[in-house]
């Protein structure tokens, strides 16, 4: 093979570098038009009374924590099967992420543990004690929120987490960042949360190079991320007064009017990303020790972020994925876990076991090569690439 695969590929056309260089000719670099534009167009996708444009998918978690009132010692209800960013930002507040399990079909967190584990934490003592880590907790431990994740592109199973968080009066934030797009029940993911956050790294379904959008429709909240966003400016704070501790997240013009060209072509980009979805599916259907990833009923669109097979657990998935490097085969694992990155090993003290379900999905899971500008030649080069090699192995 003389061109190599790439793991992702941003989709771009004339449209979008014309925007760009619409923007260069003008002086206004950051907080112009382009960005009201970029955030109007996810309140008419959406329905959201309002949108809010930031720097990265991560920096919108992080000021969904903070409207959320989560603090230092505060708990956190999450996913360990998932990009770091969902967990890192309780850790950037001092709270604890409280991890629970995943459903194993889908790698989307279990509603039933969601459930169990707010019920027990919010009546404390000994029966919160199971859910916590062995250490790190601290002593204060008030349950504030539940943070499920739409992991590869597929919503959580959301109906169920929002009667729980509607119960316990918690913050429900959504970490759409991999499913712009896509259904549950026909309603879009990002809507169920209190919050709700979309990113658009280059290998997510649009992309503004760097750059991420909340939505909400809670409008002091909306105006509190705001503020954070820019340096803590509250409305008629002038440049240099700054009535709270901000950041500055902001989202550019540039990357804005890359954003608002790419939303206009959303459609094309998730049939396209379905379509090459399908070309793989239909071939690693027939491939023995390969699972196609599967679809629940309740998700009436999937707006593909990667594409993630599992192997049979004696298939070595390392060595495999070795061979397929050396083949010009980019793939990835999908995902370590969270709970055992070091950092947070040495601070909440987890240990292989913890989380069997999401272990196991970790230890089968590769990310093949996927973008809505594939081929189906290059799929099917793939798919060949790992059948010869299951063949040999
Ligand atoms: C991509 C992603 C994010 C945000 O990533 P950024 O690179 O900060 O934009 C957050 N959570 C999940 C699950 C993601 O996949």
């Amino acid at each position: 093979m003389t061109n190599r695969i790439p793991m992702s590929s941003p989709d771009l056309t004339a449209a979008e570098r014309q925007a760009v260089q619409d923007v260069l000719n003008t002086p206004t670099l950051s907080m112009g038009h382009w960005i009201l534009d970029f955030e109007k167009s996810f309140c008419d996708l959406t329905g959201a009374q309002h949108a809010v444009g930031v720097s990265s998918g991560t920096t919108g978690l992080h000021l969904c924590v903070r409207a959320a009132g989560v603090g230092a010692g505060d708990l956190v209800i999450t996913t360990p099967f998932s990009f770091v960013a969902s967990a890192n930002v309780m850790l950037y507040e001092n709270a604890v992420p409280v991890f629970v399990d995943v459903n194993p079909k889908t790698g989307n967190i279990d509603p039933y543990l969601v459930a169990s584990a707010a019920r027990d934490l919010v009546q404390g003592g000994k029966k919160a004690e199971k859910w916590l880590p062995r250490k790190g907790s601290g002593t204060k431990r008030v349950l504030k929120a539940i943070l499920p994740v739409d992991v590869f592109g597929q919503p959580a199973d959301l109906d169920p987490i929002r009667k729980v968080a509607d119960g316990f009066h918690l913050k429900l934030i959504e970490d759409a960042c991999e499913a712009l797009g896509a259904e549950y029940k026909g309603k879009l993911a990002g809507t169920f949360g209190d919050y709700a956050v979309y990113a658009f790294y280059p290998n997510k379904q649009i992309t503004t190079g760097e750059g991420g959008v909340i939505i909400t429709n809670d409008g002091e909240a909306a105006e509190v991320m705001r503020a954070l966003r820019n340096q803590g400016r509250a409305p008629g704070d002038t440049w240099l007064q700054h009535t709270y501790l901000g950041y500055n997240y902001r989202l550019d013009e540039m990357s804005a009017a890359l954003g608002a060209v790419q939303m206009g072509r959303l459609n094309e980009l998730l049939n396209k990303r379905n379509q090459v979805a399908n070309w793989y599916t239909e071939r690693l259907s027939e491939i023995p020790g390969v699972e196609p990833p599967v679809i629940e009923p309740f998700t009436t669109r999937m707006s593909w972020f990667v594409y993630v097979v599992r192997f049979d657990a004696k298939i070595e998935r390392d060595a495999l994925a070795r061979r397929l490097e050396v083949r010009g085969i980019p793939v990835r694992p999908y995902f370590l876990p969270i709970h055992l990155q070091p950092y947070m090993v040495e601070r909440f003290g987890y240990r292989q076991g913890d989380f069997p379900i999401t272990e196991n999905l970790g230890r089968r899971g590769l990310a093949l090569p996927f973008s809505s500008v594939m081929t189906e030649e290059q799929v099917e080069a793939v798919c060949a690439s790992v059948r010869d090699e299951l063949t040999k192995a």
